[in-house]
């Protein structure tokens, strides 16, 4: 799709455009692309990628990312549902389709 379009496809958002942080699972492996040139809607925080973008991206990954070629490694927190107890009552019911649902982290997403 092109980078001008201003509504996003999946939600009617307001598209805007930006850079963000790639990131994709390569069996056990976390890969990180920096700085990708993104179309991201405000609402839904879906990301579009242009023709130029995406081609990039594929002739990176093509050499299934060896580590001797990343701009640096980073250490990463990993966590586990299992530190959140159950709550004694059921959490208050949202109309939100599961397929569209975010957490209420706008500030997480902000920074990119
Ligand atoms: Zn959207």
């Amino acid at each position: 799709m092109s980078m001008q379009a201003q509504t996003c496809p999946a939600c009617g958002g307001t598209i805007r455009e930006d850079h963000v942080h790639m990131s994709l699972w390569k069996g056990e492996r976390l890969i990180v692309i920096e700085d990708v040139p993104a179309a991201v809607c405000e609402q839904c925080h879906e990301q579009y990628y242009d023709d130029f973008t995406r081609y990039r991206i594929e002739r990176l990954g093509e050499n299934g990312f060896p580590v001797a070629d990343a701009q640096r490694v980073l250490e990463v927190p990993v966590f586990s549902l299992d530190a959140v107890p159950i709550p004694q009552q059921e959490p208050a019911e949202t109309d939100e389709e599961a397929s569209v649902w975010q957490p209420d982290w706008s500030d997480f997403y902000e920074t990119g």
